[in-house]
């Protein structure tokens, strides 16, 4: 286990930011470890910050025997990222009996709605009003999949009929069951911004350490389509993240900024033990008044950290040397574990 004298190996899933965090990991002195689908292999061993690989077939191998044990042998502590969450139940999630960094039981609240939505409101934040069913759509909505797809399948809707027509195409293209699979929110103008916040519980501190905002296919490629052909061609917008760009706030904002991830960093420990220890993002959306609309949140590491391998324009402040979220993490661990307090930042 994680918790002996032995060095601990920092691991993850071979996709979403896996080459973040294991590089950050090995700044900090780390061995690296894996866990790779056969077919990624080839990308990952370009990666000399790699010190090993766990080849499976798929990811929920981690909760099998032969899985289990390698990573028992190498004292490692397990990274959550989005992939871990599309692929595997939070049930599954809550079996993993490698270190978990963070909280593995705030994913169950990130992963379904109506506790993700709960959680929000006992933080304060303001959040989207929740459409409970296609006949209260009143206004322009955004109709979303459960669970942590990327965007991926999301429509507009703005009455009962267009909510319908959405629904039959996803049912067509077999990505739901159904409507039922299906959650309604208001749509909320402005634009959208992703706040990338550290919390340690080793120190009580919250750090801001980047913010980025999702470059989407196609909703982000439709103004370069000239109106009219727009009408012509019926176009439909589509949320499915390809990447995402890097962004600076007015500095006026910071404060709410800070303001809101302390509330959710309490919102949390008083709902979910221990609260959330390590990577976390509110997602959500400006408006033209300077408001911010949570509508989302990741309760671990996401992706949109990619961009600040060297640091970003906020982690620059808060550190004299290159920072990643992945680096962080791995700061924290090292902390923890020196302190003799590494129960505080694993489960
Ligand atoms: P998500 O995967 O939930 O982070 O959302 C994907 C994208 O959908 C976001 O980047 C936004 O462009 C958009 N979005 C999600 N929820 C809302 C909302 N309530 N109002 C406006 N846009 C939203």
């Amino acid at each position: 286990m994680a918790k002996s004298a032995k060095a601990i190996t920092i691991a993850t899933l071979g996709s979403h930011c896996a080459l973040q965090v294991l590089k950050g990991a090995k700044d900090e002195g780390f061995k690296t470890l894996l866990v790779c689908e056969k077919r990624r292999v080839g990308l990952y061993k370009r990666f000399g910050f790699i010190d090993s690989m766990i080849v499976v077939d798929r990811f929920n191998e981690v909760l099998e025997e032969n899985c289990r044990k390698k990573l028992a042998s190498s004292n490692a502590v397990l990274i959550p990222h989005g992939t871990l969450i599309s692929q595997m139940t939070s049930d599954q999630i809550e079996k993993i009996d490698t270190p978990v960094f963070g909280n593995k039981w705030i994913l169950r609240w990130e992963a379904d709605r109506e506790m993700k939505e709960r959680l929000m409101s006992e933080a304060g934040l303001r959040i989207p009003l929740a459409v409970k069913s296609k006949n209260e759509i009143n206004g322009l909505c955004i109709v979303k999949l459960h669970g942590a797809a990327g965007g991926r399948g999301y429509y507009l809707a703005w009455d009962r009929q267009s909510f319908e027509e959405g629904a039959r195409r996803l049912v067509e293209q077999k990505a739901i069951r159904g409507e039922e699979d299906l959650y309604i929110q208001e749509f909320v103008r402005g634009v959208p911004v992703y706040l990338q916040y550290f919390y340690s519980p080793i120190t009580d501190t919250l750090e801001l350490m980047g913010i980025d905002r999702r470059y989407e296919s196609d909703v982000d490629g439709i103004g370069r389509i000239p109106a009219k052909q727009q009408l012509g061609a019926g176009v439909e917008p589509s949320y499915n993240v390809v990447g995402n760009l890097p962004l600076v706030l007015r500095e006026s904002l910071l404060e709410e900024v800070y303001k809101i991830g302390e509330d959710f960093v309490a919102a949390a420990k008083r709902l979910v033990k221990p609260g959330m220890p390590g990577p976390f993002c509110l997602e959500g959306v400006y408006d033209r008044e300077g408001r911010f609309t949570t509508f989302e949140f990741s309760a671990r590491i996401v992706a949109g950290t990619n961009l600040y391998i060297d640091g970003s324009p906020y982690s620059g402040l808060l550190y004299d040397e290159p920072m990643s979220m992945g680096r962080r993490i791995a700061r924290e661990v090292k902390i923890a574990k020196r302190k003799g307090r590494l129960d505080e930042v694993v489960t």
